[in-house]
């Protein structure tokens, strides 16, 4: 179950199998209620254990590497978060606890929002409240919980306070998906952010500046009311420190960085080569990060004409077949361009052209749009290189990919 797709290509597979080969099988007439979550099964059976035992070997027998292990009892049997006994002529539900659980409750004194922290203790007792069915078991359960969050620092008039309206909570009542969140829908719009210290801070100000925008537009519906702040969670020690995102060694090590003919093209000979390129107008030197030729693919390159102007491009394509076709757009003379238009009226020659390749985006391990990378790339080198017009070639860039 490691990828975010992985539940839902088990439902869909388990969905299948059942309908193909449980609720058709003759031995399925003796199962009394049949729930499954992804691909936990829970039912009751009404024959003998051997006929049981006789109906998982059938299921195991359709695919050899789909194999499913049972679980019975006619006493008690675990399911989820769930124990399941039965009692006074029905099925009775209680809390189940793994003897070697520890109390993992998220500290109260964790960086996170408040507003989430605080509503821990009433989405657990609200649990508590759903799975115990015994009337005599609920304030044991609950006062245990209780118990759970004051070891992690939770003041005890809170705990109290949850546990209290959750006592007074029937049963059938705390069921419902309003329960847990009894407001309305909002239709705020939501101000996605990652959660920091500063986070307060920043809520307090779009608060106390809203009123400009609901004043200034007032014909918005979306600006009159403030937006809903929500946080989404930063980057924690373990993003840092476990990388499964590697670079395969050998390769990097293996190639210099740089920009390299790939000798076997005609732009070869137009090519500025070198680890390093200085900037024709402000002397910086910049370092080339990355092994590339005219065969590399989504590459961030730069053109050069005779009086030193520069133009960043992108192109996620052979970078070679992308210089052929700035090189045909000066010949044709494509003057409503940045590039051609500047080499007629300097009476700059197409052969007078010279590139560089500096930057690219490698295939994202972890997925990605990598030509958004790119273009996003594109941008900063434009900004640090200072290329747009009149310091350069390049023309005003939309900002919408940023958004
Ligand atoms: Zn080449
Ligand atoms: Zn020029």
């Amino acid at each position: 179950m490691g990828s975010n797709m992985a539940p839902s290509y088990a439902n869909i597979y388990m969905a299948v199998f059942e309908e193909t080969f449980v609720y058709p099988s003759g031995p399925f007439r003796s199962v009394r209620g049949w729930m499954r979550y992804i691909d936990d099964i829970f039912f009751i059976w009404s024959d003998t254990e051997e006929h049981l035992r006789g109906f998982l070997s059938q299921l195991n027998e359709v695919y050899g590497e789909l194999q499913f292990t049972m679980v019975f009892s006619a006493e008690k049997l675990q399911f989820l978060d769930t124990t399941v006994y039965p009692s006074s002529g029905g099925l009775q539900t209680d809390l189940f606890v793994k003897p070697t659980d520890r109390n993992n409750i998220l500290n109260f004194q964790s960086s996170h929002p408040r507003r989430m922290i605080e509503s821990l203790p009433r989405s657990q007792v609200l649990r508590v409240r759903r799975i115990v069915s015994e009337v005599e078991n609920v304030n044991k359960r609950l006062d245990s919980m209780g118990l759970k969050f004051l070891q992690r620092g939770y003041p005890s008039n809170l705990i109290k306070r949850h546990l209290d309206q959750s006592k007074r909570l029937k049963r059938q009542d705390a069921m419902g998906p309003g329960a847990i969140n009894p407001k309305k829908v909002s239709k705020r719009i939501p101000l996605v952010t990652s959660y920091t210290s500063c986070s307060n801070g920043v809520a307090a100000i779009v608060r106390k500046n809203w009123g400009i925008l609901s004043q200034a537009f007032p014909n918005v519906p979306e600006f009159q009311q403030p937006p809903l702040l929500s946080y989404k969670r930063t980057p924690n020690l373990k993003d840092k420190l476990v990388h499964a995102d590697q670079k395969s060694l050998g390769h990097t090590i293996v190639s210099r960085s740089g920009c390299f003919p790939c000798l076997n093209c005609c732009h070869c000979n137009s090519l500025l080569k070198g680890n390093s390129f200085t900037h024709p107008y402000t002397g910086v030197q910049y370092h080339i990060r990355g092994h590339y030729t005219c065969s590399s693919t989504y590459v961030i390159y730069v053109l050069q004409c005779p009086c030193g102007l520069l133009y960043v491009g992108e192109t996620t394509q052979e970078v070679k077949k992308r210089l052929t076709q700035h090189k045909s757009k000066i010949r044709n003379g494509a003057l409503e361009l940045p590039v051609p238009d500047h080499f007629h009226k300097f009476k700059h020659n197409v052969s007078q052209l010279k590139f560089r390749f500096i930057d690219g985006v490698p295939q994202p391990r972890r997925g990605g749009d990598r030509e958004t990378m790119l273009k996003k790339l594109e941008m900063k080198w434009i900004h640090r290189l200072e290329t747009l017009e009149p310091k350069g070639l390049n023309r005003e860039f939309g900002l919408n990919i940023f958004l």
